[in-house]
Formats: structure tokens, sequence, C-alpha cells
């Protein structure tokens, strides 16, 4: 536990934050570091939340409006359109979600009418 607080140990948070930014494991001297580091496991934690903040703004930004995932499930869309959206969806985890609660809502609708 001692070790750790001298900072000559640990690794500079740019470094941490790279290895999380770039999706690459640890190296091997690191890896070992973090395990016995407290200090560096809390900031490490602390980027992959981030990260993951980061990043599930970054696939909304790209995402498709509710209005238009709405369109697309009922096939109002031209055939342009419906492509781009159906190759997104296919790649952003959110939006599969939410075109399966969609085609699920539309479903119950016709077995109403
Ligand atoms: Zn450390
Ligand atoms: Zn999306």
């Amino acid at each position: 536990m001692t070790e750790c607080t001298n900072l000559h140990n640990c690794f500079q948070n740019e470094r941490l934050m790279e290895v999380v930014l770039d999706g690459t494991p640890l190296p091997a001297n690191v890896a070992r570091h973090v395990a016995h580091c407290p200090l560096c496991q809390s900031t490490l934690a602390q980027y992959e939340e981030l990260h993951f903040k980061l990043l599930s703004r970054l696939y909304r930004s790209q995402c498709p409006s509710s209005l238009q995932l709405g369109f697309f499930c009922a096939g109002l869309l031209s055939g342009a359109e419906s492509e781009a959206i159906a190759s997104h969806v296919a790649q952003c985890p959110l939006c599969s979600l939410e075109v399966l609660q969609t085609q699920e809502f539309l479903h119950d609708v016709e077995q109403i009418r």
C-alpha cells in the first residue's frame, strides 16, 4: 500500500489515459504496477468511466432521431434513407435497442386493430 503513495512509481496520468482511449490491454509493466497500486487503480477506473460516457455520447451524436427511427420501423422512409439507418442500427447498440422496442410497439398496435 505504501509504495504507491510514492508518485515516482506511478505512471503518468496521460499514459493511463492513452491506454484507456486506445482500448489496448495494459502493457505488462503497467499492469503489474496497477495491480498493487490503489491510486493507479482508481485513476484508471475514472478514465474508464469517462471513456464510456464519451463513447455513448459519440454514438448518440451519429444517431438518427427517434422520429426517423419510428419512420424507419414503420417502413415510411425512401430506400436510400432506410438503408442508411439500417446500416447505422446494425452497429449502434443504442439504436438497435430502440428499433426493437419500436417494432414491438408497432406490433402491439397492429394486434389491437
Ligand atoms: Zn501507482
Ligand atoms: Zn445509434
